[in-house]
């Protein structure tokens, strides 16, 4: 009789613990095969913070999240660190001064995830909304001691021959001095696509979309492109059958952030969550599929301030405010969801990330 009234209470606890937390926990001995890190430029907790309280604290993505990290993200020469210098840690594992891009302080090249996951064969792409040879998909792909060479750049990201390579950008892929990138790649059977509805509906290997001369639209008016662009670059590297890394970017809830604005900031938030959604789905669905979904730094310094100095009074409003329009020095949590997920907790350098992604990968 106990038993059943234990069993009872069991399934009780179980109906009443929302779906999820009741999905299992990755298993220690679970082989990784293909790695998803998302990257929300600008993102810190508070943006985080704000995109729960608007949905009225219902599960975001981030919620899902099985395991977390504290990222500390300064850069070599800087508590504050801009994109390059953070997107070199997290696809090179090494700090570097501000504004360079895969090279050291001294120049010295060191190698990205890209180039490491190309050796061992394994399938590869990079999403984004800004430009494809802006500072972070730069940093998983390109070495240069100046992120403002975007065409050097572009000629990297080029030469990489990423499976799937999407965002805005086109500018720097087209003719100059009677070389197109554009053309380049088309002649080594890259399907070359204008529009997201275009690259959407390609179904073979490998794949340019550059959708803009520079940034890609505002999510207000990108309609739903980085989720679905999500969820079509995941099968489509994951048909391959070799394993894959993959990079997405919400790139511009750091320009919402820049610009002190909250609805474009939020707008933001909404599209990237609903992107890492799609990946973690794909992870639930990929066994050996880890999402890695982190930060570069925080922008604005947000904070979400209550309206009524009384804290024993009920609620009376509450405003997201900016303490800058740069960059800020405060750590960034990481969200891992997956096989493998159990490597990504505790305090840890944003360089570790990429150390940590190499072992489970077995790149050499
Ligand atoms: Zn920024």
């Amino acid at each position: 009789m106990k038993r059943i009234a234990y069993s009872l209470f069991v399934a009780l606890l179980l109906w009443a613990t929302p779906t999820e937390a009741r999905r299992p926990k990755p298993q220690a001995d679970e082989e990784v095969r293909n790695v998803v890190v998302m990257i929300g430029d600008g993102m810190g907790l508070a943006q985080v913070a704000a995109l729960m309280i608007e949905n009225r604290y219902e599960p975001t993505s981030f919620d899902r999240a099985q395991y977390t990290a504290i990222c500390k993200t300064y850069s070599a020469n800087n508590r504050v660190t801009d994109s390059g210098a953070s997107a070199t840690a997290m696809g090179t594992g090494h700090k570097t001064d501000n504004s360079r891009i895969g090279v050291l302080p001294d120049d010295t090249l060191v190698e990205n995830l890209v180039e490491l996951a190309k050796r061992r064969n394994l399938a590869t792409g990079i999403v984004v909304t800004s430009y494809l040879s802006d500072a972070t998909p730069a940093g998983f792909t390109a070495h240069t001691n100046n992120r403002r060479n975007y065409r050097t750049i572009a000629e990297m990201l080029a030469a990489q021959r990423l499976d799937i390579a999407a965002g805005g950008g086109r500018t720097y892929f087209e003719e100059q001095e009677g070389r197109s990138l554009i053309a380049e790649m088309q002649a080594q059977g890259y399907t070359y696509t204008e529009t997201p509805e275009a690259f959407l509906a390609v179904d073979r290997l490998p794949i340019l979309g550059l959708f803009a001369d520079k940034y890609m639209p505002a999510a207000a008016e990108r309609g739903d492109y980085l989720p679905r662009a999500t969820e079509h670059t995941l099968e489509l590297l994951g048909r391959e059958g070799k394993g894959f890394f993959a990079m997405i970017e919400g790139s511009q809830i750091d320009i919402g952030c820049h610009n002190n604005d909250p609805k474009t900031m939020l707008d933001e938030m909404r599209d990237f969550d609903a992107a890492v959604h799609k990946a973690f789905d794909y992870a639930d669905a990929h066994p050996g599929t880890l999402v890695v979904v982190v930060a570069d730094h925080e922008t604005g310094g947000l904070t979400i301030v209550s309206n009524n100095k009384d804290f024993t009074a009920s609620e009376s409003g509450i405003e997201y405010r900016y303490s800058t329009s740069g960059h800020t020095g405060t750590p960034v949590v990481l969200y891992a969801y997956g096989t493998g997920a159990q490597h990504f907790s505790g305090v840890m350098e944003n360089t570790e990330i990429f150390a940590r992604i190499k072992k489970l990968l077995d790149l050499k």
